[in-house]
């Protein structure tokens, strides 16, 4: 975080604040760990703060201090845009886009209260008065950790804060393997389990609390795999039917569009995943090494995050949406098998 930066937050933060923490829509671990981890300290340093999430998010994340108090907007709406509009200061963790939190975004809009931004995925928009933007960062959690440093505040890392953004810099790195953990990174979390993280609890509540029906979607998902050798690219489909078939609940495909970059010489995984109800077809792309699956969802499916992990949106049926992804591949043949 830049001095500047760091300036005009203590400044915004030296009076007692009401402050609402935002984290876009279908919040993951991180998402849900850095806006909670954040009202921890802000609580913890004599201001009002709640977290508003767009909407609900996975049970596996349920488990988190704070989680109780969690204001989820498409269900407490009035609520939510009560405080909002009381608000003195708005943080928005994990995304750089008001596009990112659907009905929230207009709420957003009508306010004039100063907004702060923390957010590690690429092309940030200019809506935050304080910007602390990272694209190299492994996780929004890993940033509230030096933002806190940076505000003098490492004493005030409890043991809750600690547990939240533990799971964070967990999930966001898929157990510290991705590129963009660093030896900081480690550090970081050497010091959040030195401040009471609870490192293997968490892993356990986050991995191993599955149900049986989400593990019979996982298979249905598995038979599901086409491969695509010529493309280095291997995708799966899920229909609504199948996910009604499998009792699916929020959270049940996180991580499923992995298992096609496990296959020995693919360089894109994608999963794409029927929503009926938004008319929609939500799709996940992965990729390895220096194909951009970030400039492929945001040239192709209205979407964007970062190089090697993105996710997009497709208005056509699932046929049509699978039928023209492929009719993209060939103009990428050469990147793809670079
Ligand atoms: P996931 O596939 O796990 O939902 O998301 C992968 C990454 O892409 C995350 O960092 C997420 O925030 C971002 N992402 C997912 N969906 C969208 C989208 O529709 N638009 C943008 N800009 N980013 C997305
Ligand atoms: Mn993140």
């Amino acid at each position: 975080m830049n001095s500047a930066d760091v300036l005009a937050l203590k400044a915004l933060l030296s009076t007692p604040q009401k402050i609402a923490i935002i984290p876009h829509k279908n919040p993951d671990g991180d998402a849900i760990g850095a806006a909670l981890g954040l009202h921890h300290y802000l609580i913890k340093n004599g201001h009002t703060s709640v977290v508003i999430s767009p909407n609900d998010y996975p049970e596996f994340l349920k488990w988190m201090p704070g989680t109780g108090n969690v204001m989820i907007f498409e269900k407490q709406n009035a609520q939510a845009k009560e405080f909002i509009a009381s608000s003195t200061l708005i943080f928005t963790v994990d995304f750089n886009d008001l596009g990112r939190i659907g009905q929230m975004k207009e709420v957003l809009e009508e306010t004039d209260t100063t907004f702060v931004m923390v957010d590690h995925h690429q092309s940030p928009a200019n809506y935050a008065s304080v910007m602390y933007s990272d694209t190299s960062m492994s996780s929004t959690c890993e940033m509230i950790f030096h933002m806190i440093k940076a505000l003098g505040g490492v004493n005030d890392i409890n043991s809750e804060i600690a547990d939240c953004l533990y799971a964070g810099i967990l999930t966001d790195t898929g157990s510290f393997k991705y590129a963009a953990t660093t030896s900081e990174t480690h550090r970081v979390v050497a010091a959040l389990i030195d401040k009471g993280a609870r490192s293997s609890e968490i892993h356990r509540e986050i991995f191993d609390t599955n149900t049986p029906s989400r593990l019979h979607l996982l298979g249905c998902a598995l038979n599901n795999l086409v491969i695509l050798p010529e493309y280095s690219t291997a995708y799966i489909t899920l229909s609504q039917e199948e996910l009604d078939k499998h009792n699916f609940k929020k959270g049940d495909t996180e991580g499923f569009v992995n298992y096609g970059l496990t296959l020995a010489g693919i360089r894109m995984a994608v999963i794409f995943i029927e929503n009926r109800d938004e008319g929609i077809v939500k799709i996940s792309f992965r990729s390895e090494g220096d194909f951009s699956v970030n400039e492929f969802a945001r040239s192709y499916f209205e979407g964007g995050g970062h190089t090697n992990a993105a996710g997009g949106k497709s208005t056509r049926s699932m046929e049509e949406t699978v039928t023209y992804f492929r009719s993209l591949l060939e103009q990428h043949k050469s990147e793809l098998n670079a």
